[in-house]
C-alpha cells in the first residue's frame, strides 16, 4: 500500500468548511481503487474515492466528483476492488474441526474454547469478515469475546453472540451415546417443554445473548440423531420466539428437515440455519414471513473430502453424503424462488479462515450471480443482524468497514478467498 499526499487538491479543499474530524485533529483518509462494489444492488463504481473521517465514511463517489478533506492521507488500492467488510452470520469461533464437540466437550473446558475463539477471531477478521454472528457457544465465551473486541483488547470482527443456545434432550446439541450415569455437558442449554424453554431464553438474554439459537432438527456432526428429526414441537418453538421477542432478541433455528424448518418459520424465527432440505412449503413460508436462510454450504464438502483426516466420525460423513446433492438443489430452488439469503458458513466445522468458500459454490453450482452472492454477505447479512443502518454497504455515513481484493470478483468470485486489505471502523487491519 502506498500513501501519497494530494497537494493539487489542497488549494481547493481550503475553501471548504472543515469537517468535525479534521477540526479535532484526526487525519482523514481517502481510499482510491479500481472499482467499488457498494454492497447493495447498485452497480459497481469505477475509479472510486471513499473518504473516511474517524470511524465513518463521509463521502463516496468517482474520483474527482467528491470533495477531499484538507490533509487527507491517500490509501492507494489501484488494481483492487473495494467492498464492504463481509458478514459471516454463522460461525462458532470457539470450535475446531472434528465431531462437532461430542468428544471435545468431554475433554476440554470453556477456557480452551475461549482461547481458540481469540485466535479464530483474528483469523476471521484478517480474511475480510468484519462482522460475525457466533450462533451457539455452549457457554458465555462468545459474549466475553464480543466485549473484549469492542473494548479494543482483542482483535476481531464485530460479534453478535448467542451464548448457550437451546437444544432438546437427545438432540443435535446434546451429547449422546454414553452410559446414562455419565454426566454430559451438552453444547447448548438442554431444555424441553414450554416452561424450561422460556426460562432458558430469559437466562441467556440475562447473561449477554444478542440472539437465541435453537436446534430445531437433528444435525450432521452429532451422534444418535437424524437430520430428518424434528426436535421441538410448534408450541415449544413458539414459546422460544415469543419469549425472545418480548426481550427484543431474534431467534436463529438450526434446521435441516422440512418438518422442523416449517414449524420454526411459522413460529417466527429470524433465520433458518442450514435449511438443507427445504421443501416447497418451506420456500413459500420463508417468503411469506421474510425469513432468512443462512446456507452453510461448504461444510458438507469439507466433511466429505477432508472429514476423516480431521476426526469426523464415519456416521457424520455418511449423513453429509446423504444430503449433499439435495442441499445444492433445494437451496438453489429457494434462492431462485426469492427467499432471502444471509451469508453464513458454520466455520469450526472446517478450519476458520476458509469462510469465503461458499461464494464459489453459490456461483459455480447454484447459478447465483457473483453480485447476488456478494450481497448475501453485505447488506443482507447486515439486515439479518439488524445493523443495516451502520454496516453492510459503502455509503456516506456508514461505519468504515472496507475490504479489497486484487482484480474483479465479479469476474472471479474466488478472489474473495484472498482478501488483501481490511479496514474496520476506519482502522487499517491489513494492507497489501
Ligand atoms: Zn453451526
Amino acid at each position: 500500500m502506498r500513501f501519497t499526499s494530494r497537494p493539487a487538491l489542497l488549494a481547493f479543499t481550503l475553501l471548504l468548511a472543515l469537517p468535525a474530524a479534521a477540526q479535532e485533529g484526526e487525519t482523514p483518509l481517502v481510499i482510491r481503487a479500481a472499482r467499488l462494489i457498494i454492497g447493495t444492488d447498485a452497480p459497481p463504481v469505477l475509479n472510486p474515492e471513499v473518504v473516511i473521517e474517524g470511524e465513518r465514511i463521509t463521502a463516496v463517489g468517482p474520483t474527482g466528483a467528491i470533495p477531499i478533506p484538507r490533509g487527507a492521507t491517500v490509501i492507494d488500492l489501484s488494481g483492487h476492488t473495494i467492498l464492504p467488510g463481509l458478514f459471516d452470520c454463522h460461525v462458532h469461533l470457539g470450535g475446531i474441526p472434528g465431531d462437532g464437540g461430542d468428544t471435545q466437550k468431554m475433554r476440554e473446558t470453556v477456557a480452551h474454547e475461549a482461547n481458540y475463539a481469540v485466535a479464530h477471531a483474528k483469523i476471521t477478521l484478517e480474511k475480510g469478515f468484519t462482522s460475525v454472528r457466533n450462533i451457539g457457544a455452549g457457554n458465555y465465551h462468545d459474549a466475553a469475546l464480543r466485549d473484549m473486541v469492542d473494548r479494543g483488547i482483542v482483535p476481531g470482527p464485530r460479534i453478535q453472540a448467542a451464548t448457550w443456545g437451546v437444544g432438546s434432550t437427545g438432540g443435535h446439541a446434546d451429547i449422546n451415546g454414553w452410559n446414562p450415569d455419565v454426566p454430559t455437558p451438552g453444547y447448548a442449554m438442554i431444555a424441553d417443554g414450554v416452561d424450561e424453554l422460556r426460562r432458558a431464553v430469559r437466562f441467556q438474554v440475562k447473561y449477554g445473548a444478542d440472539v437465541i439459537k435453537v436446534t430445531a432438527s437433528g444435525g450432521v456432526l452429532s451422534h444418535g440423531d437424524s437430520v430428518h428429526d424434528q426436535a421441538y414441537s410448534f408450541e415449544e418453538l413458539k414459546a422460544i420466539v415469543d419469549t425472545a421477542t418480548m426481550l427484543d432478541t431474534p431467534v436463529g433455528a438450526h434446521a435441516h428437515s422440512p418438518a422442523a424448518m416449517n414449524d420454526a418459520i411459522r413460529a417466527g424465527v429470524a433465520s433458518i440455519e442450514h435449511g438443507t432440505l427445504i421443501d416447497d412449503e418451506g420456500i413459500r413460508l420463508a417468503k411469506e414471513h421474510g425469513t432468512f436462510i443462512v446456507p452453510t454450504i461448504y461444510t458438507l464438502d469439507f466433511i466429505i473430502e477432508e472429514g476423516a483426516e480431521n476426526g469426523v466420525p464415519e456416521h457424520s460423513i455418511v449423513k453429509a453424503q446423504e444430503i449433499a446433492t439435495m442441499q445444492r438443489e433445494r437451496l438453489a430452488a429457494a434462492f431462485h424462488a426469492g427467499v432471502k439469503f444471509a451469508y453464513g458458513t458454520d466455520a469450526a466445522v472446517f478450519p476458520h479462515g476458509r469462510n469465503a468458500k461458499d461464494f464459489g459454490i453459490m456461483v459455480d453450482e447454484m447459478d447465483i450471480s457473483p453480485m447476488a452472492a456478494i450481497q448475501t454477505a453485505t447488506i443482507n447479512g447486515a439486515e439479518l443482524l439488524g445493523w443495516e443502518a451502520d454496516l453492510g454497504s459503502i455509503e456516506d455515513g456508514k461505519l468504515a468497514d472496507i475490504i479489497a481484493v486484487a482484480g474483479n470478483p465479479l469476474d472471479d468470485i474466488r478472489l474473495l478467498e484472498d482478501v488483501r486489505f481490511v479496514m474496520k471502523g476506519g482502522e487499517v487491519v491489513k494492507s497489501p
